[in-house]
């Protein structure tokens, strides 16, 4: 190592200051390294010296360069400006590339940061301060580009290199990682539980860093891959067969289980709590899988950033909803949150809500900076500690499968020698209990953020929720959900599926979304629980006050805020006429669905669980067009099994009463990750694994649930739906596999299978497509977002998604035709089905078969009542020749006397 001195330029222009002033105390307490916080009144991030990027943050706000010394210069614009996921931040560099002092690496907009950054203050630090040390520094005086920040000393003996040759006394071996999913949460706390057993001290070094294997928070922020390599290194009396074990586990990608088994048997014991998350059933192999569930409720602040800008209104292909053309509404006033006015969103799950707002974000609980001595810090973390152990070990006790591996994850974090050494030796300087563990785990957090991996992210939450359980403990305060009056209207920034499915919905009035999209999963669910939800508010939502009297008006997309008492009085009779309309509508939507020429169309009901298949019946569903099986098994963390899927199918389909029921194989991946089905890394999850792609990649999950399906009784009530098909072949190959289990068991009875049309490649084949499909759905919600090459979860995005763009329906309109050509029944089950400005260009285009939420067939059916197919046929045939979905909606909302001017159907 060079030992020369290094001279770091100021990389900004603006005013430097003491670490201890920036208002993060991973940096003030030195957590990340040593150097000098910046306060900007450039906007450009210039290399205070020569040398290679190592790190270039994904979120781009940050970078960290290796000197020619080898000293790490980390450079972080702003605080808590990794939740701006990249907004506001251009990149002029990339990771590995070569720059001299003074080359522009980040230019950022300040005034965007100002108003959304926790702070502009931008540390630039020495990450290694055991090998290098900070002679000189410019404290408290302006700054230009290119003038003098710090001078950086290198240690004699320092070893910042750790790929450099191993130093006596320790055994390394250098092995490939084929864990499926790389070094996550699961592998990394059975390695640390295995390391912690043992008297050797044992690191893995990936690149450039290294990390205890004692420690699976460390472990997991190296971001370590299948594929990757890495070096384990051990020194100490067992050291070689740590090491070769260790390797054993790793380069095999064996269950690790068996890696803490081989441990013991060298002299350590493997701890029991990891190894009971290696269950037998877990056919993803164990190591691979990610035990821990999502982040438990509570855990909405955060995340990324919320969107920007509020949304034209428009209905969304995922609900219900309508447009806000001509609607009469009072006088909007967007910028001025918190104050009497009105937000614009993007519906998501139609409906009128009137009640008080409840900003639903993490708990935020206050600690001293400064301890009360070092001693009584010290216990006072340790109490809270096991405070937070036993309620965690009850929890694992308890029963319930995924609150148990949430809390096995969180056992497993909360004795990480990395985060208790670290927050003791804050507390040794001074620090309370609770500074010191928040200090600690915000630092693993923003490791983890900064990978830029899903996962990771999820990992991260586990973080902030241990963080909140020991907070909890010290301060006496409960870590109960979120405990809200009757009539809230919930406002966060995004929630998820596994937060909102755990909050109080008898007393939620209604739901209002900061980010988010129409179609993402929350909103899905959202309206299958039939709650008024816009998403895409915009972040001004965020700050409009808990107890703020509001109604959201989630039919035309607005949040009012404060309205006056007499629009408040209005809402209320409005709601409450409809409450007593609704029993009518449902009496009345009992009857066959007819258009008022006679042509009959059948109106199914999307579901995703029992619940929802009585309310479908109750709303006069003729039967279930498609039965989402990924809900009933999202929030868990192994698969179920044969027989645990054939009983929830077959409560199902009793609650059904003998109407038909589409049976969708699971349609994971994309957005709907699953943790016991580790997919491979994917750049772009979207265009990846998903659906019958899915399934196909492991046939196994597919053979159960298939044979559960197969089991219902009777069968001839199901069909059998395959999601994301992009060819016939991949149709062809399930069918051969049903017709394979079918023989086993000795049925004759056939079973319908359907193709679901989600991709522009199947719409554009499904001539070919029905030959081998029985019957045909179209996925309108897939379908929009590959062919508008917009993400249905992009919140800036939310109000283009329009499923009725000129050019998906002529996508639905070849569809139609190569169904009729081959005698195909083609239905939609997407969220256009559901917006009743597109149900008579559907009808019109030759669809007899809608799958809709529950919530909306009596008025659905109310509509179709009222339509003329001739004059449905005439408007489609205009709507095809439009060119937007704003002009296909003017279009409709004109010729169509049974809709409203918001878009809904007249009731
Ligand atoms: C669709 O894509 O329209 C659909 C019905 O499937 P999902 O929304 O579950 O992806
Ligand atoms: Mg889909």
């Amino acid at each position: 190592m060079a030992s020369s001195k290094l001279v770091l330029l100021s990389p900004l222009q603006g005013w430097s200051a003491p670490l201890e002033e920036t208002p993060d105390p991973v940096f003030s307490g030195r957590m990340m390294g040593d150097g000098v916080v910046i306060d900007p009144t450039g906007n450009t991030l210039h290399a205070p010296c020569a040398g290679t990027l190592i790190i270039v943050a994904a979120s781009r706000h940050a970078v960290t360069l290796r000197a020619d010394n080898g000293a790490e210069i980390l450079l972080h614009v702003g605080i808590d400006t990794v939740g701006l996921a990249g907004e506001g931040f251009e990149l002029h560099v990339r990771a590995g590339q070569r720059v001299e002092a003074g080359d522009r690496l980040i230019t950022f907009d300040l005034d965007l940061l100002a108003q959304r950054a926790k702070s502009l203050m931008t540390p630039v630090l020495v990450t290694d301060s055991t090998a290098f040390s900070i002679s000189r520094r410019s404290d408290n005086c302006s700054l230009r580009v290119g003038e003098f920040l710090m001078e950086v000393l290198a240690a004699s003996d320092g070893e910042s290199a750790p790929s450099a040759a191993p130093q006596q006394g320790i055994v390394e071996r250098r092995v490939l990682v084929e864990l499926e999913h790389g070094i996550h949460a699961r592998p990394a706390a059975t390695l640390a539980a295995v390391a912690k057993k043992l008297a050797a001290d044992v690191n893995i070094v990936f690149g450039d860093r290294k990390a205890k294997a004692k420690s699976p928070v460390a472990l997991m922020s190296l971001g370590v891959r299948k594929g990757d390599h890495i070096v384990i290194q051990a020194s100490g009396a067992d050291a070689e067969s740590a090491v070769a074990a260790v390797e054993q586990a790793i380069a095999g990608g064996r269950d690790l289980h068996a890696a803490a088994a081989m441990l013991a048997a060298t002299g350590g014991t493997a701890s029991a709590a990891p190894a009971r998350r290696q269950t037998s059933a877990d056919p993803a192999g164990g190591a691979g899988s990610a035990a821990i569930g999502s982040a438990a409720a509570g855990s909405t602040a955060v995340g990324s950033a919320a969107a920007g800008g509020t949304a034209v209104g428009r209905a969304e292909p995922g609900a219900p909803a309508a447009r806000a053309a001509g609607a009469a509404l009072p006088s909007a006033n967007t910028s001025a949150p918190g104050a009497a006015g009105a937000l614009k969103g993007v519906v998501a799950s139609r409906g009128l809500g009137v009640g008080t707002a409840f900003q639903f974000a993490r708990a935020v609980i206050a600690v001293p900076e400064h301890g009360a001595g070092i001693s009584q810090e010290a216990e006072a973390l340790e109490r809270a500690r096991d405070s937070a152990r036993t309620d965690l070990e009850r929890t694992v006790n308890s029963g319930n499968t995924t609150a148990r591996e949430i809390a096995e994850a969180h056992l497993a974090l909360i004795d990480d020698p990395e985060l208790v050494d670290g927050a003791r030796a804050l507390i040794d300087k001074g620090k309370s209990a609770g500074f010191a563990w928040r200090a600690v785990l915000r630092d693993g957090i923003e490791q983890l953020r900064a990978l830029n991996d899903p996962r990771m992210a999820e990992r991260a939450d586990d973080l902030l929720d241990l963080e909140t359980r020991v907070l909890s403990a010290l301060s006496g305060t409960s870590t109960a959900g979120p405990v809200f009056p009757p009539e809230t209207i919930l406002i966060a920034n995004e929630l998820l599926p596994s937060q909102l499915v755990a909050l109080d919905n008898a007393k939620l009035a209604g739901i209002c979304l900061a980010a988010g999209g129409a179609t993402s999963h929350v909103s899905i669910i959202a309206a299958a629980m039939d709650i008024p939800t816009i998403v895409a508010a915009g972040p001004e939502a965020l700050r409009v006050p808990t107890g703020t009297t509001v109604i959201l008006d989630a039919e035309a997309g607005w949040l009012y805020i404060d309205p006056p008492r007499m629009k408040v009085d209005l809402a209320r009779s409005q709601l409450a006429d409809k409450r007593q309309r609704r029993v009518a509508e449902q009496l009345a939507a009992q009857r066959e669905c007819r258009t008022s020429d006679g042509t009959r169309i059948e109106v199914f009901a999307n579901v995703g669980s029992e619940a929802e298949a009585h309310a479908a019946v109750r709303n006069g569903a003729e039967g279930s067009g498609l039965l989402r099986t990924e809900f009933l098994f999202l929030e868990r963390t192994a698969p179920p099994d044969e027989t645990e899927q054939l009983q929830q199918y077959q409560q199902i389909a009793t609650a059904l009463e003998g109407r038909p029921l589409t049976i969708r194989t699971l349609d994971i991946g994309g957005d709907k990750p699953i943790p016991y089905l580790p997919l491979p890394h994917e750049e772009n999850p979207a265009l990846g694994l998903r659906g019958v792609r899915t399934s196909l990649w492991r046939p196994d999950l597919l053979r159960i649930q298939l044979r559960a399906i197969l089991r219902v009784r009777p069968v001839s009530q199901c069909r059998i739906l395959l999601p994301m098909i992009t060819d016939a072949g991949e149709i062809r190959a399930v069918r051969a596999m049903i017709d394979e289990l079918r023989r086993e068991e000795g049925r004759e009875d056939p079973i319908a299978v359907g193709a679901m049309i989600e991709t522009p490649a199947s719409a554009v084949m499904a001539d070919l497509i029905a030959r081998d499909a029985d019957f045909i759905s179209v996925g309108t919600n897939d379908l929009t977002q590959y062919t508008l090459a917009m993400d249905r979860g992009h919140s800036e995005l939310a109000a283009r998604l329009d499923a009725l763009h000129p050019a998906v329906l002529r996508l639905i309109a070849k569809v139609v035709n190569a169904g009729k050509s081959h005698d195909r029944v083609v239905a939609i089950c997407g969220g256009l089905a559901s917006d009743p400005v597109a149900v008579p260009i559907l009808i019109g285009l030759g669809v007899h078969e809608l799958s809709v939420v529950p919530a909306v067939i009596p008025q659905l059916k109310a509509l179709i009542s009222t339509l003329n197919i001739d004059d449905c046929a005439a408007l489609a045939n205009t709507a095809l020749e439009r060119e937007t979905a704003e002009a296909v909606r003017a279009l409709t909302l004109q010729c169509v006397s049974g809709l409203d001017a918001t878009g809904r159907a007249r009731e």
